[in-house]
């Protein structure tokens, strides 16, 4: 097994939760959801002598996002993520950030899209994709099963879910994804959630109000 390690930066006004994961076998690494404050993720991969080897985005909501274009110019690393359902978000950074007062946003086209069942790499690691639309049509969890931990982005929170009042959510897709392909992890999986502290599947099976009752 690959040893995994991670650091969380929290970014822009939505304290959106830029994870830092790299493998420590090889000290590669990526970037996942740079949605701004580039300058604070860049002394996290100078403390932690990371070498980015690409950034991952979950969704394309403008605070996971909106920093990602001028990171891969930064760094000269492609973008992986997300499924391609989430293009209309990308396409608008830049206006949805400036109703929001957001600084630095640019649009952005990843190199390359993903679908359920694709299979990621940073370094010796291997990251399984879920598609798991609902918070957003084109959302996918990160899942790498060696190490029993997962990146969720938006769709499930510590005792909370993803919101889906924005445009394209869609709260019983939401349910469904969360059935379907999370809890079907099993309860020792640990996420990484978008925002607020991280959790594990059993955890919120057992005490996520809008997760009791579902039958997975
Ligand atoms: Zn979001
Ligand atoms: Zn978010």
């Amino acid at each position: 097994m690959t040893p995994a390690r991670a650091a969380i930066i929290p970014v822009t006004p939505f304290q959106q939760n830029c994870t830092l994961l790299w493998c420590e076998d090889t000290g590669r690494g990526a970037v996942v959801d740079p949605g701004g404050d580039l300058d604070r993720i860049a002394q996290a991969i100078a403390d932690m002598q990371v070498t980015v080897e690409k950034i991952l985005l979950t969704h394309g909501h403008v605070d996971h996002t909106a920093g990602a274009e001028e990171l891969r110019e930064r760094l000269g690393v492609p973008i992986e993520g997300p499924h391609h359902a989430d293009l209309f978000l990308l396409e608008h950074l830049v206006e949805t950030a400036r109703d929001y007062g957001m600084a630095g946003a640019r649009n952005v086209v990843p190199d390359r899209w993903l679908v359920d069942g694709d299979t990621v790499t940073v370094g010796d690691m291997s990251l399984d994709i879920l598609h798991c639309p609902g918070h957003s049509p084109g959302s996918v969890v990160y899942v790498n099963r060696a190490n029993r931990f997962a990146l969720v982005g938006d769709v499930l929170f510590r005792g909370s879910i993803g919101r889906t009042d924005l445009t394209g959510g869609n709260h019983q897709q939401l349910l469904d994804s969360i059935a379907t392909k999370l809890l079907p992890l099993g309860d020792e999986f640990g996420f990484i959630c978008g925002h607020g502290p991280s959790s594990n599947i059993g955890d919120e099976r057992a005490g996520n109000p809008y997760l009791q009752g579902m039958v997975s």
